[in-house]
């Protein structure tokens, strides 16, 4: 992370603030003032260790960890998905890190809105192997704070719910390790939708040309990207605490449930380590989450409309309720059917907008203007009433439904040049 950290203070600034502020709820209010820049906390009321947050908050940034554009993300990750890599650049964890009994108050883990359950580790990777198989998973959760070395981990019915399960159902506890402060192209690839085969750390070092630096811990078999913190620990056995509330990423709170509860043993710190905070419901906790949906779509669309150029979980929409599609059009009725495959793909959409390739789907006002000029409402709307929608959606009904609705702002074939853009065609 450091040498990305290099490229962000030369290409983006890093805002640094040196006065002392408290993890509970003063360094949120801060990263809230900022949310679209780096920002180095450098004096924290409760600990030693700084707080870096917004590392991956715009698109440039994630564009630069990947080295494409901001057009080119979606292509990069279907790439990376498509290509892992296996792991080859492997060190022993003793060799750069000083290691020491897991104190989790030693950590400058912030507090970040009033009603929160508590203090909340927000950019912890956490890193299993399928008791069964073998095969290692990595993803990102958010963990409350219970005490020094107690956290409740939520845990979505995917990979490491599955190997949870399965660790449970032979009355064992579940090696873990969690990684603090990495690479964002790292991160990424924690995020990404692949099957449980799949080993997201290859993916990751396809991301970083298969060069990828990763240690191995102390305690178990586990291995973990070059990270500033690293937690050695288990899922414990039938274990389950409060987890929430927690600020969702439609600002919105999310419920408390009862979630599985890790036991940290060993803590290894890089020297000067930084604490990497993800903000939520901030820019970074967005793109993160919503980035690697875009593949998704893209290859659902694809196989519907190959002309597709790209997707976009816009930003006002949380990253999670609005794509915007863009194509080459070329016969009528096209923008239909790329609104159903887009609505299919990611079942938490809500709206979908499809415009030409002359449009720029990452400029919220170019979206408008294609909507503004380009649809005519009695034509243009599809509209789903009651389909399964997202569980972060205020507007859903209880029985968890929504409406989708697609606009088709592009442009009749019949009538082009009537719709023609002056500004780039002269
Ligand atoms: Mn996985």
């Amino acid at each position: 992370m450091r040498e990305f950290l290099k490229i962000i203070e030369k290409d983006f600034g890093i805002v640094k603030i040196d006065k002392e502020v408290s993890s509970v709820f003063e360094a949120a209010k801060i990263l809230r003032e900022h949310p679209k820049e780096t920002v180095l906390l450098e004096n924290i009321g409760e600990s030693d260790i700084p707080v870096l947050s917004g590392i991956c908050n715009t698109r440039d940034k994630i564009a630069r960890a990947l080295n494409t554009s901001v057009g080119g993300i979606t292509h990069k990750i279907i790439h990376g998905m498509e290509n892992p890599r296996p792991l080859q650049n492997i060190e022993k964890i003793t060799e750069n890190y000083q290691t020491s009994k897991a104190d989790l108050s030693k950590l400058p883990i912030l507090t970040h809105y009033q009603r929160d359950g508590g203090p909340y580790i927000t950019a912890g990777v956490i890193f299993a192997r399928d008791p069964e198989t073998g095969s290692r998973n990595a993803s990102i959760h958010r963990m409350l704070v219970l005490d020094d070395n107690h956290l409740t981990v939520r845990i979505v019915p995917r990979h490491l719910y599955t190997y949870n399960q399965r660790a449970e159902a032979q009355g064992e506890d579940l090696d873990i390790a969690i990684a603090i402060g990495m690479n964002p192209a790292t991160l990424l690839a924690t995020t990404t939708s692949i099957p449980i085969t799949s080993d997201e750390m290859e993916v990751a070092n396809s991301f970083h040309n298969g060069n990828m630096k990763v240690v191995e811990c102390e305690n178990s078999n586990l291995e973990v990207p070059d990270a500033e913190i690293i937690l050695e620990g288990k899922l414990l056995a039938g274990e389950r605490a409060d987890e929430g509330p927690f600020v969702d990423l439609t600002d919105t709170y999310d419920v408390i449930r009862q979630e599985p509860v890790i036991e940290l043993d060993k803590m290894h710190l890089k020297e000067n380590a930084l604490y990497h905070s993800i903000l939520p419901a901030g820019f970074e906790h967005r793109l993160l989450q919503g980035l690697p949906q875009e593949p998704r779509v893209y290859q659902a669309v694809q196989n519907t409309v190959p002309t597709v150029q790209n997707v976009v979980l816009t930003e006002g929409g949380c990253c999670w309720l609005h794509a915007a599609v863009s194509i080459k059009k070329q016969t009528q009725g096209d923008g239909k059917n790329v609104m159903m495959a887009a609505l299919a793909a990611h079942p938490s959409l809500k709206h979908v907008v499809v415009v030409d390739e002359d449009i720029d789907i990452f400029d919220p006002e170019d979206l408008e203007y294609a909507m503004a000029t380009r649809v005519k409402g009695d034509d243009d709307l599809l509209i789903v009433p009651k389909a399964r929608g997202s569980s972060l959606d205020p507007a859903a009904l209880p029985d968890g439904t929504t409406t989708k609705v697609g606009v088709d702002a592009t442009k009749p074939l019949d009538k082009k040049e009537k719709f023609e853009r002056v500004s780039l065609s002269e």
